[in-house]
């Protein structure tokens, strides 16, 4: 039977990156080798490697004046590399907390320097966007989570500002069209939206850099990555060919202005059947609602074991809430087809028959 598949990640992938993806691990481009045996000094997987990285500033409309790494340690590693690199000696640094990723990148960030948490929807389950948060210039530099994967909110606002602005886009990025050019570092890990687990996409205004001399590990400092051309030690040689393969999907599927217009059409096909069937209610503020993770609890728990079942019944897996939040969680990144989206509505309705 067809599995659609809404995991919040990792994730899917389109069919056709897997299928050129398990090609490559056993015979890439023809050599007769494997994609994961052969050199990643060789011309074969340097040619990879720079076009990856001028692929991710062609879609997102960058320029010269950016870098782009292909690095491991996930998001979460970056929660550490941006403070070590950006928050100034004694420093302080602003974030805005809007769920456990937003929490945890504040965790990393006061260990180096005080933490201004200039907005915060946390006794409010993280339900809306904090807005009207002011920055000032003693501020190293602003963080925000541009998508909460867990809560299902998203940011559609960023402030323009003179301090460098910081987002952990690992959940939305190149799902909508956006100014890049507003933010000074991105970074991403690539199992939600953008290709397998195991590189973390960043992406840094070089003119930021080399502001803070303090000591820290090679591994962490942008700089050495960026002289190395992102290969200061092995890079994860199968997700960088496989996150290539998804941005050049995305790519030829018309950008990321078509991927924008696909995914609102599934965002709001299932935000109209949590509306309008009253089985269902909403867990976050309408005007905050992500287009990527779609929350929603049953009206009446007692409903959940038939609810489950129709589920499973239909080839629906990993709709289950975040266990921090409980109901449900659809994710519906760039390679989920509205064929899936549609195929849970029609459950959603069929429950309605059924109680
Ligand atoms: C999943 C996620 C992370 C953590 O990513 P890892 O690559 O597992 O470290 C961080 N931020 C956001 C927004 C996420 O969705």
């Amino acid at each position: 039977m067809k599995k659609h598949n809404f995991s919040a990640g990792p994730s899917i992938l389109p069919q056709e990156v897997l299928k050129k993806s398990a090609e490559a691990v056993i015979n890439f481009n023809g050599l007769g080798l494997s994609l994961i045996e052969i050199s990643h000094r060789g011309k074969d997987f340097l040619a990879i490697m720079d076009e990856a990285r001028a692929l991710v500033k062609k879609l997102l409309d960058l320029g010269e004046d950016y870098e782009v790494l292909f690095l491991q340690g996930g998001a979460s590693l970056q929660f550490s590399m941006v403070p070590y690199n950006l928050m100034k000696e004694n420093g302080k640094a602003a974030y805005l907390d809007t769920g456990s990723w937003a929490a945890g990148a504040i965790r990393e960030a006061k260990k180096l320097g005080t933490v201004d948490v200039v907005g915060s929807s946390k006794d409010a389950s993280y339900s809306f966007i904090p807005k009207g948060y002011s920055l000032d210039s003693d501020h190293s530099y602003f963080h925000c989570t541009s998508n909460n994967t867990i809560y299902g909110t998203q940011m559609k606002e960023f402030p323009d500002s003179d301090i460098p602005v910081v987002c952990d886009m690992s959940s939305d990025i190149f799902s909508r069209v956006l100014d890049f050019s507003k933010f000074s570092l991105i970074y991403a890990g690539a199992q939600k939206n953008s290709g397998p687990a195991g590189t973390t996409l960043v992406i840094v205004k070089k003119e930021i850099l080399g502001k803070v001399k303090r000591k820290m590990p090679a591994y962490f400092n942008y700089q050495l990555h960026i002289d190395k051309g992102s290969m200061l030690n092995t890079p994860p040689v199968f997700a960088v060919y496989t996150s290539l393969l998804t941005l050049k999907w995305i790519e030829n599927n018309g950008g990321i202005s078509a991927a924008e217009k696909r995914n609102t059409a599934k965002a709001s096909l299932l935000y109209n059947e949590i509306d309008n069937n009253d089985l269902f209610t909403p867990t976050v503020r309408k005007e905050d609602r992500s287009a990527m993770n779609v929350t929603f609890k049953l009206a009446d728990d007692f409903h959940k074991e038939i609810f489950d079942s129709l589920c499973k019944s239909a080839g629906i897996i990993g709709v289950k809430g975040h266990a921090s939040v409980g109901g449900y969680r659809a994710s519906i990144y760039n390679a989920m087809p509205i064929e899936s989206v549609k195929v849970l509505v029609e459950v959603m309705e069929s429950l309605k028959e059924k109680v």
